[in-house]
């Protein structure tokens, strides 16, 4: 199956499914985008979603080939419509085949989706701009300066970072798996890391962004509780 946005093969991936039989999703990781048939993304396991995440963390760069003014459908080749969504307070976009075919969503928007992204809260923002000056829209990568505000210009999408409790929720729903998880509160605090002055830390946040930072660190936990 060709990527809708690139028309270069993408590879397919199999997750276990929520309830019904395992979700097959197509990716193109030049893109940073997933292929979902039909309501397959609503029918993920939450310890898939968790897989997604990782990979991801692990996948996800800065440098993702830019959106097509038009994306087709990878079955039928129809144009796909743009759809804003939203996930509780936070927006998000995919695109969807009208015949039902599917519906194409890059990597961000799938973490918006799943609910995994938050706004920085304003204490969180202080602290922020008292190390860092400029950081990349993660959403369209226009720089942002942080002495003028804590959005967008460009696209309007606030200072966002991983909500690190989200992964963690899911974790505890998983069968088995409370027993197996090392401790992580220390690690996966952001806040603990927005307070001390860890100078790799900051440098890594300016260089990646405050949400790859958190789906590296997300990685390796994961990697970590697969072992
Ligand atoms: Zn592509
Ligand atoms: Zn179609
Ligand atoms: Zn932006």
């Amino acid at each position: 199956m060709n990527c809708p946005n690139c028309d270069s093969a993408m590879s397919s991936m199999t997750l276990e499914g929520h309830i019904g039989p395992p979700v097959t999703l197509q990716v193109c990781v030049p893109c940073q985008g997933f292929w979902f048939e039909m309501f397959k993304s609503l029918q993920l396991a939450p310890g898939s979603t968790l897989k997604l995440m990782k990979f991801i963390g692990e996948n996800s760069s800065s440098a993702r080939t830019s959106a097509a003014e038009i994306l087709h459908c990878p079955v039928c080749r129809d144009k796909l419509l743009l759809t804003h969504d939203w996930q509780r307070n936070t927006p998000f976009t995919y695109w969807r085949c009208d015949r039902e075919h599917g519906h194409y969503i890059v990597f961000f928007d799938f973490l918006r989706e799943k609910d995994y992204i938050r706004p920085l809260s304003p204490q969180e923002i202080t602290k922020l701009r008292e190390n860092i000056q400029v950081l990349n829209c993660h959403n369209c990568g226009a720089p942002i300066d942080l002495a003028k505000g804590s959005s967008c210009e460009h696209c309007h999408s606030p200072v966002s970072m991983l909500d690190m409790q989200q992964p963690q929720r899911m974790l505890a729903q998983l069968k088995g798996a409370a027993s197996r998880t090392p401790h992580f509160t220390q690690e996966f605090s952001l806040i603990q890391h927005l307070d001390d002055s860890d100078y790799d830390w900051w440098k890594d946040v300016s260089s990646f962004g405050l949400i790859q930072v958190g789906l590296n660190m997300v990685a390796r936990w994961l990697s970590r509780i697969a072992d």
